[in-house]
């Protein structure tokens, strides 16, 4: 038994130093849930959000437009993003089909790629916009529209179709236009020194790179990584291309798109915040690459600012809905929290690609604050319908006579069929169909558990096929066993994450209880022996319902506390709780249970308590008065933030007055 939060306060490891990546993620192909949280996700998420997201992109015109028959005069115009929207559900139709063969679903996706493959131009180009309605503009406005970003969806969608099926038409064809963009952009002569308003092809050449093995798509996404933010700025000197003043734009500098300085100088996360994410994550993958320690040094410091200074606890971020973007240290505010829900998802890409990077559990704590709470709040229980922005406090009623709110509807209380722009439902998707990737990493002498989900994940360790088997019922409880099957006996480190969250656990191997306090390195319990198949490891983390507090600077969480529970954050809602949230109090020493209610929301735990309420009872015809309301005692019962808005619609509240 033991007590210590010891990945609180990690150094960067020495060896750190010397090897850039120090694990690879187990791909999700040999990792499989048998869990009762995510596993039916998983399943909702392949038998209905996939039908759902095909069928909004069919009526909206997306898919289509591949066909490219859209005339000037024609209603309905493709969007410069509407490639990326199909891209991202190929993408996760890849997935899918890698773990789940459907050939009708095959077959829907073999259409879409037909198209695609016949839109492309001689030349390469390929973007259904700047083919059929501008298609003087090509590559004159890096800035504000989104080429490079759907050419990296789609080069996402590539790389995974072709791994899930086998099929190389989409990838030679995304090869094709990789290179046409190789030959446009790049430092020669007679190449533009451009890169993207929207960041996201960086990270997707990189997985252009791993899977064809041709280094000029890593030269490139370097080229766009270290081109960003230098002078003379090229957004300005394309702007004066155009006849435009370059200063006029919407936002106030270039850090609406993180180019307002060369990125290894950058030491605040600014701007909209999906492609800060996005190009961070593109960052840390040129850095594991190419061994660039200048680059993993500048995600490491952006990552001390994001999570110590603007991340919600939900791992949202992005608190403006006015250029979906970072604001200042510490403003977090709840009610016009924009946290869309593609920007978590980007920090979990980051989170990832830094836990293999840095082997501290920090990152994988980050990873797992966000799945659990901010992205998974972005799709319904049901599968059908989505949240864009994941505020921490809502009243519906505000928001339908605001009319400054009501001209954000990503900010809608209520969750969204689909969206005019509709990032985020597909990227949803791929992300649950993907999953099994976060759990597990190997190198030659670890097996790292990142996550904790009933199942199991078959690892390369030092040439060795190693099985761990999870029995669990995270996140509802803390008590995990992994079973250890080497294909035969085995020395090697099995390294088990301690989460953030835990401030008590014992682990036990075979049944002996461990000494465990030298054992945690950079937050994972490090297991090294010669391991026997069939062998027993149990972890048991107190899981109890905890008091969070936000840093005094966070202005809109004074006074107020937050509840959680293992890596999940509650809400209160409405349904459960009456109208008024902010009337209601949690007392310092008011009592706080958790327990099972497996018929609601598809079984979860509640968090039941004593709080009190300020009585609207007594002020008729006051506003105002020199006494304060009365106080009553009434029960507060608290449930999981994903799960909110699933019910009849209301109010709900994150962040509750102490
Ligand atoms: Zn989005």
């Amino acid at each position: 038994m033991w007590t210590a939060i010891t990945q609180q306060n990690t150094t960067i490891a020495e060896d750190i130093m010397t090897g850039i990546k120090k694990m690879e993620p187990v791909p999700f192909t040999h990792v499989a849930f048998t869990d009762s949280f995510w596993a039916p996700r998983q399943t909702i998420n392949r038998e209905v959000t996939i039908p759902v997201a095909y069928r909004q992109s069919k009526e909206t015109g997306r898919i289509d437009a591949w066909k490219l028959t859209w005339k000037p005069g024609d209603p309905n115009p493709p969007h410069i993003f509407w490639d990326s929207d199909v891209a991202k559900w190929l993408e996760a139709v890849g997935y899918s089909l890698a773990t789940h063969p459907d050939p009708a679903l095959e077959a829907l996706a073999d259409a879409i790629i037909d198209d695609i493959a016949a839109a492309q131009q001689p030349d390469g180009y390929l973007n259904i916009h700047f083919t059929v309605v501008e298609p003087d503009k090509r590559w004159t406005n890096l800035r504000d529209w989104h080429e490079l970003y759907c050419a990296g969806h789609l080069i996402e969608a590539a790389v995974a179709y072709y791994n899930g099926t086998g099929k190389r038409k989409l990838l030679d064809v995304l090869c094709r236009y990789a290179d046409h963009i190789a030959r446009t952009f790049g430092p020669g002569e007679g190449q533009k020194r451009g890169y993207p308003g929207h960041e996201e092809i960086e990270l997707a050449l990189v997985k252009l790179y791993r899977v064809t093995g041709e280094r000029r798509y890593l030269d490139l996404a370097r080229f766009f990584i270290d081109e960003r933010g230098r002078q003379p700025h090229y957004f300005d000197l394309e702007a004066q291309a155009r006849g435009e003043d370059p200063a006029k734009r919407w936002y106030p500098d270039h850090s609406y798109n993180q180019s307002h300085r060369p990125v290894r100088e950058q030491t605040t996360a600014e701007g909209h915040a999906v492609r800060a994410m996005y190009l961070f994550s593109g960052m840390a993958d040129v850095a594991a690459e190419t061994g660039d320690r200048s680059l993993l040094q500048a995600c490491r410091t952006l990552w001390e600012n994001v999570t110590h200074k603007r991340m919600y606890i939900t791992g949202g971020i992005g608190s403006s809905a006015h250029g979906e973007r970072f604001t200042c240290d510490y403003d977090l505010p709840n009610e016009i929290a924009y946290a869309e829900t593609c920007a978590a998802i980007g920090l979990v890409l980051w989170a990832h690609r830094m836990v293999q990077l840095e082997a501290d559990a920090r990152y994988a704590d980050v990873l797992e604050r966000a799945l659990y709470n901010g992205v998974l709040s972005g799709v319904s229980l049901d599968g059908t319908r989505f949240f864009y922005g994941n505020p921490l406090e809502v009243n519906p009623e505000k928001f339908a006579c605001r009319p400054d709110l009501l001209h954000q509807p990503a900010l809608s209380p209520r969750r969204q069929a689909w969206f005019g722009c509709a990032c985020c439902p597909p990227n949803v998707l791929r992300t649950l169909a993907s999953l099994g990737q976060y759990v597990y990493s190997q190198s030659d002498n670890k097996a790292y558990v990142h996550l904790y989900i009933q199942g199991e994940g078959t690892l390369t360790v030092g040439g060795q096929k190693v099985t761990l088997v999870q029995k669990t019922r995270y996140p509802w409880e803390g008590h995990v066993q992994v079973t250890v099957q080497p294909s035969h006996a085995a020395t090697f480190t099995l390294a088990l994450r301690l989460p953030g969250w835990c401030r008590k656990a014992t682990l036990r191997i075979n049944g002996e209880p461990l000494e465990t306090d030298t054992l945690c390195q950079q937050g994972y319990l490090s297991l090294s022996r010669l391991w026997q198949p069939g062998d027993v490891v149990t972890l048991d983390m107190a899981m109890p319902v905890e008091r969070i507090y936000a840093h005094p600077a966070v202005r809109d969480d004074v006074g107020r506390v937050a509840l959680q529970r293992g890596p999940l954050v509650y809400c209160l809602e409405q349904v459960d709780n009456g109208p008024n949230l902010p009337t209601l109090a949690l007392p310092r020493q008011a009592s706080l249970t958790a327990h099972d209610e497996p018929s609601l929301l598809g079984g979860i735990v509640v968090i039941d308590g004593e709080g009190t309420r300020l009585s609207t009872e007594g002020w008729p015809g006051q506003l105002y008065r020199p006494a304060p309301p009365q106080i009553e005692h009434v029960p507060i019962r608290a449930i999981p933030y994903y799960a909110w808005g699933n019910r009849a619609p209301g109010e709900m509240l994150v962040w509750i007055r102490e």
